[in-house]
């Protein structure tokens, strides 16, 4: 599958960061990680002290799959709204998934500062604005639900969008707790600490094809050698779908954009992440060296290849429909990117085992919180691996 097409920025921007072999010889481990990305970098740092011998494989360059496409918002409010969530999982559920997305930021932001050297990451506010008049009283109704739960939001007005934000909008829900960072280069970072702690991170090494026994998983590569593992973590984004029987995600197109630096005398309320109740949503944020992101315009179907000039024709349609909010800003495209995206039916993701793969655990944060469920994941698959009980862990369960 082609998880994107051109030129992310993060890509660009730190080019090749750490270089990892491919594997030459069989191995034996305790667990096998396939995949190299967030979700596996991740996991395999949660499991770095837990005595278990753990090698992670990527048949790519490690943090070169969707994760170098990744915008990087840091929301805990999640594509399916709290108020829409609580009808497919109930309300206890859907709030404790909220509960953990927001969670899982300050859990980023505190493993940022443990890593050494510590890793830049910022706390942003957010505001999801009305698309359309229309709109408002579902968004209203989300921020009393949420208000109700405790989370930190504030109702804004169309006027005080107007006067804080300095666009027109039906009204806005301004929520306190949000982030962003590099998942690029974050995700080398966890690498690093997890190499340094005796582990091997292994570029280039496809698995063709994996065996599961009562006891452990033989996993093969196309060079023809057996990584024998007692547990094995399948963490391939959305390339994992191929692993499981039943349909569980649909997998769509969508297109980002990041401007040539900026005189930051342009940017808006503490930088707040901005996005709106539209399907698909436009959404847009300040990213390093004064730049601004903004993604969005998705197709409801996956292209195979993206030819440069709907690229092209997606990046004008995100200029304009920024432009129409920020006509102050003087926005000029440098990178533009189209990327492989996956939804859920509920917008939860699915982590931990099925039936059909014993010995087996599944990281899949789908959807537009993919980084926040990542972290969750780790959370989780540490604890079942370890033996001990994770009560988060039904809510994501395949068979729900
Ligand atoms: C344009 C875009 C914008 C996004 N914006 C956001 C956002 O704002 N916030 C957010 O939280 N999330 C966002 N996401 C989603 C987020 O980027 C993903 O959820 C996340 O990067 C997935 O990470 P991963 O490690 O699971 O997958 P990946 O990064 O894709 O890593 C999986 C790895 O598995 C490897 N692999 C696959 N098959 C095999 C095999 N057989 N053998 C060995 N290796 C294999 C691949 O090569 C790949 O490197 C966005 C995604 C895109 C594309």
């Amino acid at each position: 599958m082609n998880l994107y097409e051109q030129q992310p920025y993060w890509l660009m921007k730190n080019g090749i960061v750490s270089s990892y072999p491919s594997l030459q010889h069989d191995l034996q481990v305790d667990v096998a990680i396939m995949g190299a990305g967030i979700s596996a970098a991740l996991t395999a740092w949660h499991l770095r002290n837990s005595g278990l011998k753990v090698a992670v494989f990527d048949k790519r360059h490690a943090a070169m799959g969707s994760t170098a496409a990744s915008t990087a918002f840091l929301q805990y409010e999640i594509d399916t709204p709290l108020s829409v969530l609580k009808n497919f999982v109930g309300e206890k559920d859907a709030v404790k998934s909220y509960e953990l997305c927001r969670q899982a930021i300050y859990d980023i932001a505190d493993l940022c500062k443990s890593l050494k050297p510590s890793f830049d990451f910022h706390l942003r506010p957010s505001l999801q604005h009305a698309s359309f008049k229309t709109h408002t009283a579902c968004l209203m109704e989300e921020f009393k639900l949420r208000k109700k739960h405790g989370f930190n939001v504030e109702w804004l007005e169309s006027k005080d969008v107007k006067k804080i934000f300095g666009f027109e909008a039906p009204g806005g829900l301004f929520s306190a707790d949000g982030g962003e960072v590099d998942a690029y280069m974050l995700t080398h970072a966890l690498f690093r600490d997890f190499q340094n702690a005796g582990h091997k991170v292994y570029n280039n090494t496809p698995i063709h094809h994996i065996e599961h026994t009562k006891q452990r998983v033989l996993l093969l590569t196309s060079n023809n050698l057996t990584i024998k593992a007692k547990k094995l973590i399948i963490a391939c984004g959305y390339e994992s779908l191929q692993y499981i029987p039943k349909k569980i995600a649909d997998i769509n197109s969508t297109y980002a954009m990041v401007s040539e630096p900026i005189d930051d005398k342009f940017f808006w309320h503490k930088n707040s992440l901005i996005w709106e109740t539209a399907v698909p949503y436009l959404y847009f944020r300040v990213v390093s060296e004064n730049r601004i992101l903004i993604g969005g315009r998705d197709d409801p179907f996956h292209h195979p290849h993206i030819l440069p000039s709907v690229i092209n024709r997606k990046t004008e349609m995100l200029k304009k429909a920024f432009l129409k909010k920020m006509s102050h800003i003087p926005l000029v495209p440098d990178f533009s990117w189209a990327g492989a995206f996956a939804s859920t039916k509920d917008g939860l993701p699915y982590i931990g085992s099925i039936a059909e793969r014993p010995n087996t655990f599944f990281a899949l944060g789908f959807g537009g919180n993919g980084i926040t469920f990542s972290v969750i994941a780790a959370q989780i698959i540490h604890d079942l691996i370890l033996g001990k009980r994770n009560t988060n862990a039904t809510i994501f369960r395949f068979n729900r």
